[in-house]
């Protein structure tokens, strides 16, 4: 059944996955699964397993923009509110050409239980405009993302549902979109976004919070490996907001980075790559490629070559699906640190498991960047702000305390850190749909 409200459209769409292999079908049916598995696990019912794995709610709208030469192009944007039991839908929104629904409803169902796992106050959500931010201009991307956010106030809201900056979207996307949304509604509603920037109603580290947590993860897990800093080797694909600031972050604490990656090449120096000189040079340099780069100390090799390089810890923060069956055979790392959501297929997973390879999952690893939203969230409910101190501080305690939680568990019940953290996600999820929806 479709409606149509003005220029938008929105639709009840089938929640069945689909056997097209698309990277977002491949999540879909994953992330499934690893439910499936924990409510087996835990003995959860049929009834209550239906209504945790399916989406609560999907948006699909058409956003009719004008482009700089006065031409008018239909764009499509997705919303999958997928839970909504402890909470309002959290999640971030995506511009890619290659966003799709599945890939969205994949997306929505981690952020719940990414959010359930780390106990915070809400269910999970995810949104994706299909675009390729790189063909237009910060005029069209503005107006893409306040048509985006025009056609979906109706379905979001501080207390209903909270989009964040993900791929190719960030802090001034979050401007526009808060912008239009507050014009719609006609009030003061910081806490609709996270991600804002400061003078919104941002809170500080908020940027840095996905790859801070992502470092801290893959620090613990080389100190559960007798492995020190100072011997670790790492390989980083993706070069934005989370890849580069887990680079960053780990360059700092004295690990070698080997290899980074982003979508224009790699960068390689088995030495270890001076990573402070490589963000200064790319950070100057728009369109902030890494083949910009024209430093004499890293080799340039093609981007999907630096995943097999030998390392300690291997870091996928760039898109999901890029460690597959194809490939796992031949990544090298002994441990790795899922930056990216859904980087590793569950197949691939398996024969990485065999050899001994150990994964901090997605869930688990990247959930840095939710817990500072929910920082910033807090805030501009309360009215109030947060230090930069305070912020690094509580981050580093939810995130400490999840990964303890995580990794004891899956020590106990012999299963990888992937099937502990579902467990925990899923057992709380589960308790709450019983309480709201058992009769008993
Ligand atoms: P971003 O747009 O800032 O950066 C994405 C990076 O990946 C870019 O450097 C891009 O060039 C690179 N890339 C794309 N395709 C590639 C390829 N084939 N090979 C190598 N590099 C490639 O996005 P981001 O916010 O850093 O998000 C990265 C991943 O982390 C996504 O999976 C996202 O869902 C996940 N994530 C992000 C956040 C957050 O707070 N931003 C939080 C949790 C999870």
């Amino acid at each position: 059944m479709a409606t149509t409200v003005g220029t938008t459209r929105t639709q009840a769409v089938e929640h069945s996955v689909t056997p097209a292999q698309t990277h977002g079908s491949v999540l879909l049916h994953d992330s499934q699964q690893y439910v499936r598995n924990a409510a087996d696990t835990l003995g959860i019912s049929t009834s209550v397993f239906n209504l945790i794995n399916q989406p609560d709610r999907e948006i699909t709208v058409t956003l009719p923009v004008e482009l700089d030469d006065g031409r008018v192009e239909a764009f499509t944007g997705y919303r999958v509110q997928h839970s909504r039991v402890l909470g309002p839908g959290k999640g971030g929104v995506r511009f890619h050409p290659a966003a799709d629904l599945d890939e969205v409803r994949g997306l929505a169902a981690l952020m719940t239980w990414k959010c359930s796992l780390l106990d915070l106050p809400y269910g999970g959500a995810k949104g994706g405009v299909v675009c390729d931010p790189s063909l237009h201009s910060s005029g069209e991307l503005a107006r893409i993302t306040r048509a985006y956010a025009n056609a979906l106030t109706p379905f979001i809201g501080a207390h209903v549902d909270v989009p964040a900056p993900d791929v190719n979207t960030d802090e001034r996307t979050m401007a526009w979109f808060l912008d239009e949304y507050e014009k719609r509604v006609d009030r003061h509603e910081p806490s609709v976004v996270t991600g804002k920037p400061l003078a919104l109603g941002g809170i500080p580290g908020r940027g840095e919070s996905t790859g801070r947590g992502v470092a801290e993860t893959a620090r613990a897990m080389l100190d559960n490996e007798y492995i020190s800093p100072s011997q670790a080797r790492a390989v980083i694909q993706g070069f934005g907001k989370v890849g580069s600031e887990a680079a960053r972050r780990l360059h700092e604490h004295g690990v070698k980075v080997v290899a980074i990656s982003d979508v224009s090449c790699g960068l390689v120096n088995p030495a270890g790559l001076d990573i402070p000189r490589i963000l200064q040079s790319v950070q100057c340099q728009p369109p902030r490629l890494l083949e910009t780069y024209r430093g004499d100390d890293a080799t340039m090799v093609p981007p999907g070559d630096i995943l097999t390089i030998d390392c300690d810890v291997l870091i996928p923060a760039a898109l999901e699906g890029q460690i597959h069956a194809g490939n796992a055979a031949d990544i090298k790392a002994h441990i790795i640190v899922e930056g990216a959501n859904g980087p590793t297929t569950a197949e691939a997973e398996q024969i990485l498991s065999q050899r001994g390879v150990v994964i901090a999952p997605d869930i688990l690893a990247n959930a840095g960047g939710v817990v500072v939203s929910y920082f910033e969230w807090l805030q501009g409910l309360q009215g109030n702000r947060w230090k930069l101190e305070t912020v690094r501080k509580m981050l580093d305690e939810s995130m400490r305390n999840a990964f303890n939680r995580v990794f004891l568990s899956a020590q106990q019940r012999k299963i990888t850190m992937r099937e502990a953290a579902y467990i925990i996600a899923v057992e709380r999820v589960a308790q709450a749909v019983d309480f709201r929806w058992s009769p008993r």
